[in-house]
């Protein structure tokens, strides 16, 4: 992990109480909150805020800003790379709006489309949806929909992002850009 923010900041009682479990350490940094032993800095993992950006429905033993080593390899690990690599698919799907006139080379496409609400972006809706439908294992989404809505705080206006798409799977070879 490059992001190492200085969260889980520990309290006092514990930086007296203890030395690393890992490297016998005794400047304690913080416990690991799965196993609860207490580490240093460098024997800790520590995961940014958006490290699971796309994943809305992110589980709580992915949640926590930290982690000692062996916990991140048994619990963390595999689910970040897995998240990595679809969130690398999602970013080359294939997007085809609603004013697609072009023939589109469908393999398959889902019965029940996806819907994002409420994001503060444009490409960040687009790319939601993409990764929704990765996650339905499509490489695109197709009758893909943006809408853009002004919404009043008090004296300043901000957009909000609204998008809808169908999943779907195209023929990769016949898309020629
Ligand atoms: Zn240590
Ligand atoms: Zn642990």
């Amino acid at each position: 992990m490059t992001d190492r923010k200085q969260k889980g900041e520990v309290p006092v009682s514990l930086l007296l109480a203890s030395h690393c479990a890992s490297c016998e350490s005794k400047k304690v940094k913080a416990s690991c909150p799965l196993c609860e032993q207490t580490f240093c800095n460098s024997c800790l993992e520590w995961l940014s805020d958006d490290a699971f950006f796309l994943e809305t429905s992110r589980p709580a033993r992915l949640s926590h800003s930290h982690y000692c080593c062996d916990c991140f390899q048994s619990e963390v690990a595999d689910a970040f790379t897995l998240y990595q690599e679809n969130a690398a698919k999602a970013r080359e799907a294939f997007v085809f709006f609603t004013t697609q006139k072009k023939g589109i080379p469908l393999i398959r496409k889902a019965n029940q489309s996806i819907q994002i609400k409420d994001n503060p972006d444009r490409d960040e809706t687009i790319l939601r949806l993409a990764y929704q439908a990765v996650l339905q294992g499509h490489n695109a989404i197709i009758d893909c929909e943006v809408k853009s809505e002004k919404q009043r705080h008090g004296g300043w206006q901000k957009m909000k992002w609204s998008g809808t798409a169908l999943p779907a799977t195209v023929d990769e070879n016949k898309m020629n850009y």
